[in-house]
């Protein structure tokens, strides 16, 4: 887990305050990496950002200016369910437009339900209407496609592990056309959710460190202002060399 301490205190009224829910039981693959590129992409643009992790021993607060989960385990997913369901912070946080990226897992919390491998049914907090169940193999590795998000326009990377497949209910319209991978499941040839001011995704990678405009647009919605662009040569060189394997096999459209 990435040592925040000290993040809290620092904080002051005209913090961007990255909510980082539950690391503890939901950061399997890097993920808690997303709140670090929020908070530098922030600090970059000239922003006093801070990130908050919200832990099993906190309740869940409904102030965070941008929200990340990240993915899990079975076990450690039923825990967290059962923590956002008791401490509705983040449900009423989305209910008042903040920003919220949920990877891999956090989908499956995020649902109405979501069964285990091992066939047990758990209800989700329904920021997404979807449902969940396995697939009947595991989709491990890269993972690619085309934005269908306005705000998004250059092609999306990272990597999946899960057994569980994602059906999108009339609500929830999905973030990419898949052209590598498995993405959502159950055939769609779609990976993630989009439901009002909450994304979901089952890229790893972590995907903000791969995906920058999708970061950005994360932060355009938290802040109110619009994100100029910045120079990152070394985010440019991994952007480079994900996406032109991916370009050069076929898997996206070159550019
Ligand atoms: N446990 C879930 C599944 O296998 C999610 C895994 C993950 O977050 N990588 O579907």
């Amino acid at each position: 887990m990435i040592d925040f301490s000290g993040s809290a205190e620092r904080i002051t009224e005209s913090t961007l305050v990255i909510g980082l829910v539950l690391p503890d039981v939901m950061g399997t693959y890097g993920d808690g990496g997303n709140a670090l590129i929020l908070r530098q992409r922030a600090r970059l643009r000239g922003y006093d950002a801070e990130v908050l992790p919200i832990t099993l021993a906190d309740p869940v607060p409904a102030t965070c200016d941008v929200y990340t989960l990240g993915g899990a385990e079975d076990y450690a997913q039923r825990l967290a369910t059962r923590h956002l369901a008791r401490y509705p912070g983040l449900q009423e946080a989305a209910g008042r437009g903040a920003p919220v990226l949920a990877i891999c897992a956090a989908i499956q919390v995020l649902g109405h339900w979501y069964e285990t491998s091992e066939g047990e049914r758990v209800e989700g907090i329904s920021l997404f209407d979807l449902t969940t169940s396995p697939q009947a193999t595991r989709s491990i590795g890269e993972i690619a496609g085309e934005p269908l998000v306005e705000g998004l326009t250059q092609s999306l990377t990272g990597f999946e592990n899960h057994r569980g497949g994602s059906a999108l209910g009339p609500d929830a319209r999905p973030l990419q056309r898949v052209t590598r991978g498995t993405g959502n499941g159950a055939g769609a040839a779609v990976d993630g959710v989009v439901q009002g001011s909450v994304i979901g995704t089952y890229m790893h990678g972590p995907a903000l460190a791969r995906n920058p405009e999708l970061a950005d647009l994360l932060l355009a919605r938290a802040t109110g202002d619009e994100q100029k662009d910045i120079d990152l040569p070394d985010v440019d060189l991994l952007r480079r060399e994900r996406l032109g394997r991916a370009a050069r096999e076929g898997a996206i459209p070159r550019r």
